[in-house]
């Protein structure tokens, strides 16, 4: 486990993400730390074993989450116990409702990375996850603001960066959600942070949300059933987004040993199934390691669903094949030629008058 503080002035010049103060008005500093998922899950979860690699990670995952903000909580009541104010911060899944378009840009009530690289508990790496010299990304983060003034600590130097960038990340997200040679950055309390820049954070609600994940030349896919095609700009991601979604609800719950999470309390709907997750889990900080998970994933084959919800992994070809012979009533909740239907929407626009 690791942990850092940030101050006030430590956080300033940030995005809104970095405001300390949104959850607590009177705050004047922030605790965060990182803790473990179970890297030992991670390979069978990346070459897509079954039946239980899928489930055995998603349980880790929800664990470690839970694990994170029980512990944000324990921070919390020891603070409250001396006199502080203070206030835990939920891990994942809860978004500053007051930004407009907070559904597409899913800004965080306090950004746990913000707050991990300004205070040293991990590094940004070219993927934007933070990680960990030779343990890579595979880590949760957790927080907590308050109104005590604790003393800040200084972010990693350079040396203790994990990341190579070797942009092995870039590669295994199925719709290229950032970029692999454009960068981002962003001034917190005097210091620059650097990671790629995101091309359209939709791109990732496609694919991690479960939507799709079969990869652009078709040679592996997430956990995912879906099989739309890659969408080439953000009007096709658009498009996408909406006939994805429909179609997403419409099919079976996976069928494993996990049953996937509900949202529910931070005002959102239905089961979330963990299908992707790829960037994080690719990257162990040591570029042979990563490496080989990079050989696995896209070595692992894709994945069919039958109509009891069970997954299939079939070898590129053969899934392709298998897919064409689905029952069409049954395909069409995975695949639809949404590039088509674009098409004929702008010959329509323009013989109108
Ligand atoms: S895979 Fe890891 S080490 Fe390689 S660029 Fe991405 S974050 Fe950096
Ligand atoms: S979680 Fe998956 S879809 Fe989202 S950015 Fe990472 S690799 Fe891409």
């Amino acid at each position: 486990m690791k942990v850092g503080f940030a101050s006030l002035e430590t956080m300033a010049g940030g995005p809104p993400g970095a405001d300390i103060t949104y959850k607590l008005p009177e705050a004047q500093s922030a605790v965060g730390f990182a803790i473990p998922l179970n890297r030992n899950l991670t390979r069978p979860y990346l070459g897509k074993e079954l039946p239980n690699a899928r489930a055995d990670y998603e349980e880790d995952n929800i664990a470690i989450n839970i694990k994170a903000w029980r512990m944000s909580k324990q921070v919390r009541d020891f603070l409250r116990e001396k006199g502080y104010k203070a206030e835990a911060l939920i891990p994942n899944n809860k978004y500053r409702e007051d930004i407009p378009g907070w559904q597409a840009s899913l800004p965080p009530e306090l950004s746990l990375r913000y707050l991990a690289v300004r205070s040293g508990v991990g590094s940004f790496g070219w993927s934007g996850n933070i990680g960990i010299k030779d343990y890579g990304t595979s880590i949760i983060l957790g927080g907590v603001v308050t109104d005590a003034k604790l003393e800040p600590t200084d972010p990693l130097p350079p040396e203790e960066s994990f990341c190579n960038k070797c942009k092995l990340c870039t590669k295994v997200c199925a719709f290229e959600m950032f970029s692999d040679k454009e960068e981002t950055n962003v001034i917190l309390g005097g210091y620059t942070f650097a990671y790629a820049k995101r091309k359209n954070k939709s791109r990732c609600l496609l694919v991690c949300g479960g939507s799709t994940g079969l990869e652009k030349d078709g040679k592996w896919s997430t956990w995912s059933p879906g099989r739309y095609d890659y969408p080439e700009d953000d009007n096709e991601v658009n498009r996408l987004m909406s006939l994805a979604l429909t179609h997403q609800k419409k099919r079976p719950l996976i069928k494993d040993h996990s049953k996937g999470y509900n949202p529910a309390s931070y005002g959102q709907s239905g089961i979330v199934q963990l299908t992707c997750g790829n960037c994080q889990s690719i990257c162990w900080g040591n570029p042979e390691e990563t490496k080989k998970n990079f050989k696995i994933l896209t070595n692992s084959g894709c994945v069919i669903q039958k109509e009891n919800g069970e997954l299939i992994v079939l070898p590129p070809g053969k899934a392709k094949e298998e897919f064409e012979n689905l029952d069409p009533h049954h395909k069409r909740i995975y695949y639809k030629d949404y590039k088509r239907s674009i098409k004929k929407k702008a010959k329509l626009s323009h013989l109108m008058p």
